[in-house]
Parts: C-alpha cells; structure tokens; sequence
C-alpha cells in the first residue's frame, strides 16, 4: 500500500564538527570537549519547533554516552529515536559497521531503535542483513527519488529524496551517496540540508509538488544548523577555509523548517514504513 503523502522529517543528531573528517579519529574525550554540551542545548529548541509534528532522530552513539538524557528526551517528546552511528565517520566496510553498531547496542535495545542513516548517507549492500539480524526495519542511507521504498533482507530501504530530471532511475543498489555521479545522472538530491541551504525556495516548492503527486519526501537537517551553536561558524572556519563545499552545513535552516510544518503534515520515518 502507498501510504498517504507526508514529509518526512529526519534530524541526524551529530556535534557541529561532524560534517568535518578532521575530528572523526581523535579520543571521544577530545570530541565531548570540543561538544562543549552544545548537542544537548541544542535539543530543547528543536523540540518546541517541533511541537506536534513528529520528526526521526538519528544519534550518534557516543553522544548518547554523554548525554543519555537525548533518547529519553526525544522518544518523550513522541518523536523516532534512530541510529546514525557510534562514532561518526565513514563506515562503508561491514566488520566495521558490525562493531559501530555492538558499541551503542545497549541504547538501541532499550528504546527499541528500529531506523538506521549511515553517515554521510554512504553505505554498503552488506548493510541490509547486518540490519535484519539486529531487528532493525529500515536504513534511510541511500539518495534516490521520494516514493522509493525497497525492501532488501526484510529491510526497508527509504532513501534521502533526490528529484529525477531526466528519467527515473531503476537501480537502487548501495552506496547511492552525493556525488558527481548522483548529479550528473540527473537527480536533484534536495533532500539534503546541502541542497537546502543553497536553494531553500526552491526545495521547499520541490516538496510542494512531490506532496501534491502523492509521495513522501525524505530530508535531513543537523542540530546545528537549527540553532546556532556557542563560537559557530567561527570554530569551524578552518575547516570551511580547507573545504569550502562544507559551507551550506553552517547556514542556519530554522525558519525553512518551521515554514515546512506550518505547511506540510509529517511523520516518522517508522510509522511511514508499518503502513507500507
Ligand atoms: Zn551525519
């Protein structure tokens, strides 16, 4: 069954430094302190925009250790508590995902997590029975077309929306990820706080029409770019000044989301995925 047409709102719950790979190696330790709490601060705003549209978080493990309050707080709130990764960084081998994932099984277990988004939306085949075996339903960690919904190893695989320009694509096998291939193909990945921050009008009359035709955009945006962490962009400008496509992540999206839920009914990814 098609399920009735709804934005899906999905917020990968990293630190403001994640979209960097320069912090992705150093001790935990040196990440909480470079968090500074921001993370958690982070969470009660994004919840009062929220109000009663239903969203899914994807967390990273080792903030959920520092802060065990954020899964509590959101699956409260009436909101999805996902599985983004442990330690944020790319995890495209599956012995290394395997261990990412047994590193943050206690909090998965008990808030019942059945929604995964590998980092940078990058990952393998391998990934689906690796997500059946640890009773996961979904993985939203491919770009493809809204309306894409495939089921691999028992596994829903609903991907971050693009919009197909030219025709519509027939191959959905991972890593369908951001790059020049994804583009030139001619999909618009829209769903992406990237695409957002550089064409925000244009993406939220994207969703308009998919909503209009019947299917169900995916998006994803950051905590930090909801609200505006302490010394942010600053602490991040060397990173920018290296990587200067890193720059829409630092632009702040609040008012585009509040626009969406003015405007547009949303679930969960979950919730989406029992009535499919
Ligand atoms: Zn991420």
């Amino acid at each position: 069954m098609t399920p009735s047409p709804r934005l899906l709102v999905t917020i990968d719950y990293e630190s403001w430094f994640a979209p960097s790979r320069r912090y992705d190696f150093l001790p935990s330790e040196t990440r909480r302190r470079l968090d500074d709490d921001q993370s958690l601060k982070a969470l009660d705003p994004i919840l009062e925009i929220l109000g009663d549209s239903k969203a899914a978080f994807y967390l990273v493990g080792e903030m959920v250790e520092w802060h065990p309050e954020l899964p509590e707080k959101i699956s409260k709130a009436g909101h999805e508590v996902g599985f983004h990764c442990h330690v944020h960084r790319k995890l495209t081998d599956v012995k290394e995902i395997e261990k990412d994932l047994t590193a943050s099984s206690d909090w998965i277990q008990k808030y019942n997590v059945r929604g995964y988004r590998a980092p940078m939306i990058n990952t393998v085949e391998e990934v689906y029975p690796l997500l059946a075996k640890h009773n996961f339903a979904y993985s939203s960690s491919q770009y493809a077309p809204a309306g894409v919904a495939i089921s691999k190893s028992g596994v829903w695989e609903i991907p971050v929306s693009t919009l197909p320009l030219f025709k519509h694509p027939t191959e959905f096998t991972a890593p369908r990820y951001m790059n020049l291939k994804l583009v030139a193909g001619g999909e618009f990945p829209y769903g992406s706080s990237f695409t957002i921050g550089l064409f925000r009008k244009t993406v939220f009359r994207i969703i308009e029409r998919e909503l209009k035709a019947g299917r169900s955009p995916v998006i994803f945006l950051h905590p930090y770019e909801i609200g505006t962490p302490n010394g942010y962009p600053r602490n991040f400008f060397m990173d920018m000044f290296h990587h200067p496509l890193l720059f829409p992540f630092t632009l702040n999206k609040s008012k585009f989301l509040k626009e969406l839920l003015k405007n547009f009914p949303t679930s969960t990814i979950q919730e989406y995925v029992e009535e499919l």
